[in-house]
């Protein structure tokens, strides 16, 4: 069977009221926050289908016939989806964040039971045992930091700017960058008590308005000057000077790895990532930063610029395909000539991105227009899809 998703829409404050309804057409007449839309089986928030005329939800079918919807050798958990696909449209950004490596997702989880620490405290981090790798493929010119820079870099972003408050604690860093006098550095900046933080954000915020267009630090001193008309007191700000900052172009991907501090800034698309909950703040944010154990759970080590872009393995048979580098999803975009054959080994979701194809099975056919999505059974086996249109698809 096809079954088609009736999937729910996250109205975050950070979220856009026009990049969804714009590139999907999906309706927003009162011109709500659009921020995300969950095509999976989370628990806290589960697409809808319908099962023999009744409306059912996904996270509750699957759970009652893992077998037919998961496959009897799946690689996913026995009781749900292991992957999360999302429509995300930020217009604001999102916090600062790094996610646990699996290995810590399950220690961490395990302990805060143990101490009686409640599921929805505000000073709770691990809310499941499970890690959260992540791909974005952008829709539109999609802004985000992903990674620490090379560190000279970051010597360089930090010397361009001054700041005669941070000289004392950059020092180490600066003489002999490694990865632990970043982390030293680094704890240093976000343990900064009040009076010093602030200070030091004024001298940032009087210092990128001095650096000149062609110089190596403007790129991270117009994303702080942004960043600033919204998070004004944000020890955050100074993640532009720290991370990799990137445009992802409409169709090039990237890949969020445990460990590693990102941020998304604006633009709209695609998520796929594991099923879980599990985030360590840094920045950019008005919720809780616990430094002790965000500090053990990143990796202090550069990723180049130039590796960032995940690329595909080339066009096949209409099919572009990820090397998504976890076993939790895959994710390929279907770029639609002709009629292409495929076979499910998982549970399957597709979401039609542009104009409309038809997905047609031994037993029925489905018309599935831009914005739309379809979940598809591991049992399903062989099925064709037609059209000239684009789809995203999530598997593992
Ligand atoms: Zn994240």
């Amino acid at each position: 069977m096809i079954y088609t998703l009736n999937n729910p829409i996250k109205n975050f404050s950070w979220g856009s009221r026009t990049a969804i309804r714009d590139y999907f057409g999906i309706d927003n007449s009162t011109l709500e926050r659009q921020a995300e839309i969950w095509m999976g089986a989370h628990p806290s928030a589960s697409s809808r289908i319908s099962q023999a005329g009744v409306d059912v939800s996904l996270c509750d079918v699957i759970a009652n016939n893992p077998d037919y919807w998961l496959g009897k050798g799946s690689k996913g958990r026995a009781s749900s989806l292991p992957f999360l696909m999302k429509i995300l449209a930020a217009e604001e950004p999102l916090s600062i964040q790094v996610h646990p490596s699996k290995k810590a997702a399950e220690l961490g989880f395990a302990e805060e039971n143990e101490q009686g620490v409640a599921l929805d405290a505000p000073n709770r981090n691990f809310k499941d045992p499970n890690h959260k790798p992540e791909f974005v493929y952008a829709l539109t010119p999609y802004l985000a930091m992903n990674g620490f820079r090379e560190f000279d870099q970051i010597v360089a972003n930090f010397d361009a700017m001054g700041l005669p408050t941070l000289k004392e604690i950059f020092q180490p860093f600066k003489k002999k960058p490694n990865s632990l006098t970043l982390e030293v550095f680094f704890t240093a900046l976000l343990s900064l008590e009040e009076k010093l933080k602030v200070q030091v954000i004024n001298e940032l915020l009087g210092a990128v308005k001095t650096i000149d267009e062609d110089h190596f630090a403007y790129q991270a001193s117009s994303l702080i000057s942004r960043l600033c008309g919204i998070y004004p007191e944000d020890i955050g700000l100074f993640g532009p000077l720290l991370l990799n900052v990137v445009e992802l172009q409409p169709g090039e991907a990237m890949f969020l790895y445990p460990e590693t501090p990102h941020a998304y800034i604006q633009g709209l698309a695609i998520e796929v990532m594991a099923n879980s909950d599990n985030v360590l703040r840094a920045g950019l944010t008005l919720k809780y930063i616990d430094i002790e154990e965000l500090i053990k759970n990143t990796k202090f080590q550069p990723i180049t610029f130039e590796s960032l872009i995940l690329n595909h393995h080339g066009i096949q048979n209409n099919r572009e395909v990820y090397p998504v580098p976890v076993e939790d999803f895959n994710f390929d975009v279907l770029k639609l000539r002709n009629t292409i054959s495929l076979t499910t080994t998982s549970p399957e979701i597709l979401l039609c991105l542009s104009n409309q194809v038809t997905l047609i099975t031994d037993m029925e056919s489905r018309v599935l227009r831009a914005g739309e999505s379809v979940v598809l059974p591991a049992s399903l086996g062989k099925y064709r899809i037609s059209g000239k249109g684009s789809v995203a698809r999530a598997y593992c």
